[in-house]
């Protein structure tokens, strides 16, 4: 057991933080304010080799391990869930992905791009009438030759209207209840494929999330990810990855509400004394810190897992599901130091709580990830092994 980050680790966690002090502190209110994504800073996030910043270096990342991704995360999330939200869904979600479930050929031909930040990925699972409750997608693919015929629709797509490739998840086989599900690299320059952004978010509004839509979407054989049916796998342990990561850019999010806080207390004065004196106000201050503390061991424990090529799929539902909760109670507990100026955009602790309300919902609820923990401690839940591990750390 070793809690120390290594020096390769603790340059990366400044490089980060000095980009997000750089670019993206200076601009985020307005962006949030306006509902922009950016999308000039992923090049500038590829620039830094934060695209594919655990993806080894023979498929274009940078080679850094399973927790550099976490450090990547956190900082990312001091500034903004929008951007670490980017990353989840690109390296977490998709390039991860493609690493553990990809042929060779398309790890060249997606993969390689990917994790350079040359191309955009995201990840397609969430439906109209399909959340928590995966095997109710209604999102078809028939075999027809040499190709798949998609159709259906998605929603909630993070990076919808920005990513160049899709990992899309239909049936192939409705017959056979999950079973039934494959999961397929798609590009939206392919005929049938369209997308529209939702507009209207309580939170990470300088972020992109939309709709997709698949009309005879024809995707050519070899773009099936694993094999025929593989798809809910794939899809769970795809979430394995990026739920690690939200849980990590928690960490970052009660890293922002901590620093916000204790600059507010040591300014703000009441009955002739800093709020920060004030005992109910330091309870606060000391639950961001235990939920800090807590979060960040629960991540780096399920990173350790990752670098030795462990399943971690209960280790990490732990990780998500306090680490969003503990960012989430920050957030509120942010607003509430800041009194009625937390209720204002003239401070970001306001944004710091409504960006904290999705990472509560996406990639399994507080609800899924409870019950997944119940049934792991009754030994109702075990996992089975899978076919194919995401690759241990080769230092
Ligand atoms: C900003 C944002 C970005 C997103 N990005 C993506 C993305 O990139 N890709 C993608 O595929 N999806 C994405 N999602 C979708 C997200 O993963 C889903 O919203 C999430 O899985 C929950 O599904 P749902 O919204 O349909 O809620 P539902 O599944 O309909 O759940 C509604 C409520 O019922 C509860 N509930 C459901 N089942 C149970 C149960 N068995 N026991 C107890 N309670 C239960 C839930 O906890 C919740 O409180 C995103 C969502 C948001 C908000």
């Amino acid at each position: 057991m070793d809690f120390e980050l290594s020096e390769e680790q603790k340059m990366l966690q400044r490089t980060v933080r000095q980009f997000v002090d750089d670019e993206i502190m200076p601009h985020i209110a307005h962006w949030d304010r306006n509902g922009i994504f950016d999308e000039g800073i992923i090049p500038k996030l590829a620039a830094l080799g934060l695209m594919g910043v655990c993806i080894p270096e023979k498929y274009g990342g940078s080679g850094m391990d399973y927790n550099a991704l976490a450090i990547v995360c956190e900082e990312l999330e001091r500034g903004d869930t929008a951007f670490r939200t980017a990353v989840s869904v690109h390296t977490g979600l998709n390039c991860m992905t493609l690493l553990q479930w990809g042929s060779e050929a398309q790890k060249e031909k997606y993969l390689i791009p990917q994790a350079k930040g040359d191309k955009i990925g995201a990840f397609a699972l969430t439906e109209p009438n399909a959340g928590s409750d995966v095997a109710a997608i209604e999102t078809s693919a028939k075999k027809d030759g040499q190709h798949y015929v998609i159709n259906g629709q998605k929603t909630w797509i993070s990076l919808s209207d920005v990513a160049e490739h899709f990992i899309v998840f239909a049936y192939t086989d409705k017959s056979k209840g999950h079973h039934g599900i494959s999961a397929f690299i798609v590009e939206r320059e392919w005929e049938g494929f369209s997308s529209k952004s939702i507009k209207g978010k309580l939170g990470i509004r300088a972020g992109n999330t939309g709709e997709l839509f698949f009309d005879n979407l024809k995707v050519l054989v070899e773009n099936l990810l694993g094999e025929e049916g593989e798809g809910f796998k794939i899809a769970m342990s795809a979430l394995d990855n990026g739920r690690f990561t939200v849980a990590a850019g928690a960490v970052g999010q009660i890293m922002a509400c901590l620093e916000a806080s204790i600059a507010y207390c040591k300014e703000r004065e009441t009955f002739g004394k800093a709020i920060g004196q004030h005992q109910l106000v330091q309870q606060m201050i000391a639950k961001m810190e235990a939920g800090l503390q807590m979060s960040r061991l629960l991540v780096y424990r399920a990173g350790e897992l990752k670098n030795q090529g462990k399943r971690n799929t209960r280790e990490t539902s732990l990780a998500k599901w306090q680490a969003t909760d503990f960012a989430n109670q920050a957030a509120d507990d942010a607003v509430q130091i800041h009194g009625a100026y937390g209720f204002s955009d003239e401070y970001p602790v306001e944004r710091y709580l409504r960006n904290s309300k999705a990472p509560v919902i996406y990639e399994g609820t507080r609800e899924i990830h409870t019950i997944m923990q119940a049934e792991y401690v009754l030994e109702y839940r075990k996992d089975k092994p899978l076919n194919k591990m995401l690759p241990a750390w080769d230092e």
